[in-house]
């Protein structure tokens, strides 16, 4: 039976807290990292009816998409509908994870199961976000003392490449200088040209730890004053990002394409409705998980024939659909609700993947959706 700590490694695995957005609010809300789970429930929302189904069926862990906590709070006193709900979970023993914008842009994440539910090929980000920054490190040394640096450059986080660590680009050389007056060089003479056959050393630094990269340079090289040159490298578009887009195996009416995600997607009172022409043909579709009010020109850009995402309002859609005139990308709105809850279920066979037969994973199939009528306005 693992620990909590040790599923907390493993979600952060697969979503790491880095990839959030900075207003976001992800990782653990409270739970003891220490004690052991042996059940986990998923859930989009936390809120009492989880809570209470995390409690009554025995988890240690309720995972959720969406944040408890997600503006500033500086107390979580029982009587605050927030704060109560935290009170319960450690009362019973239920620790709180959350992954939502981490999870959202991660592969595969949530707009990965919604466009895996409408049967989406040849799936790519909408919004795709920056490969991690880096620099890139040129360093010269002695020869007898490059490997001894390339050791330290990569215990600093140097020379990360995908699956692969301390790699390196040698090339040998000469180098050159005078010391001056004052000078305490490793090799040569005050006022004497030197000449020192020497590597040039190239690594990748990530951003993040360019400050540690750097002291550890200058703690292993033997020179009084390394020659060195940081490198400011372009940003490159990642797997990673906001939103999916690809394509149906076959072109449909608008009017199909509506009926089939409707009937592919979680059930809810609100179900989905459209903006656009029903015979408009479809073949191209972008999705996001959530509100993706703000990708819409993405999804134009991308050259989708629908944009299916949840919470679209009113004038967004009579410009997107109406002012663009004929041809113009329908829009698909779906409760919020809908379009995160498949993601619980590939986390759920993640974990079980991960984990086998010593942690049982629930999911909630409970609707949090908040709307809970939707009627069509009888004809008049
Ligand atoms: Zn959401």
């Amino acid at each position: 039976m693992p620990g909590l700590g040790e599923l907390v490694t493993v979600l952060e695995g697969w979503f790491d807290p880095r990839w959030a957005e900075s207003w976001d609010a992800v990782g653990l809300v409270c739970g003891d990292p220490a004690e052991p789970v042996e059940r986990v429930l998923l859930a989009v929302d936390p809120v009492p009816a989880t809570v209470s189904e995390a409690i009554d069926v025995g988890a240690q862990l309720l995972i959720t998409h969406h944040p408890l906590l997600l503006t500033g709070v500086h107390g979580v006193p029982a009587d605050d509908p927030k704060g109560g709900l935290v009170h319960r979970m450690i009362r019973n023993h239920v620790a709180h994870y959350v992954a939502h914008t981490n999870a959202d842009v991660a592969r595969p994440g949530v707009s990965d199961a919604l466009a895996e539910l409408l049967g989406l090929a040849d799936v790519r980000p909408l919004d795709a976000q920056d490969e991690e920054a880096l620099d890139k490190l040129v360093v010269f040394a002695p020869h007898a003392d490059a490997e001894r640096l390339v050791d330290a450059l990569d215990a600093a986080g140097a020379g990360r490449l995908g699956d692969y660590d301390r790699c390196a680009w040698t090339t040998d050389g000469t180098g050159t200088f005078r010391p001056l007056d004052g000078a305490n060089p490793t090799i040569g003479r005050a006022g004497e040209i030197e000449r020192v056959a020497e590597t040039r050393i190239e690594m990748v630094v990530p951003r993040r730890v360019r400050a540690e990269v750097v002291a550890a340079l200058r703690s292993v090289h033997p020179y009084e004053e390394p020659a060195f040159d940081l490198l400011h490298m372009a940003a490159i578009p990642g797997r990673r990002g906001t939103g999916r887009v690809g394509e149906l195996r076959a072109t449909v009416p608008l009017r199909e394409f509506v009926a089939t995600a409707a009937a592919a997607l979680p059930r809810t009172e609100w179900g989905v409705r459209a903006a656009g022409d029903p015979d408009r043909p479809i073949h191209t579709v972008a999705v996001c998980g959530g509100s993706g009010a703000s990708h819409v020109e993405d999804a134009r850009r991308a050259g989708a024939d629908a944009f299916l995402t949840a919470d679209l309002k009113h004038h967004p859609a009579v410009e997107a659909v109406t002012e663009l005139g004929e041809g113009a990308m329908a829009l698909v709105d779906a409760a919020h609700w809908a379009t995160e809850a498949p993601w619980l279920d590939t986390v759920a066979a993640a974990l079980r993947e991960r984990f086998g037969t010593t942690v049982d994973v629930r999911v909630s199939r409970q609707v949090t959706d908040p709307w809970t009528l939707h009627v069509p306005s009888p004809p008049k």
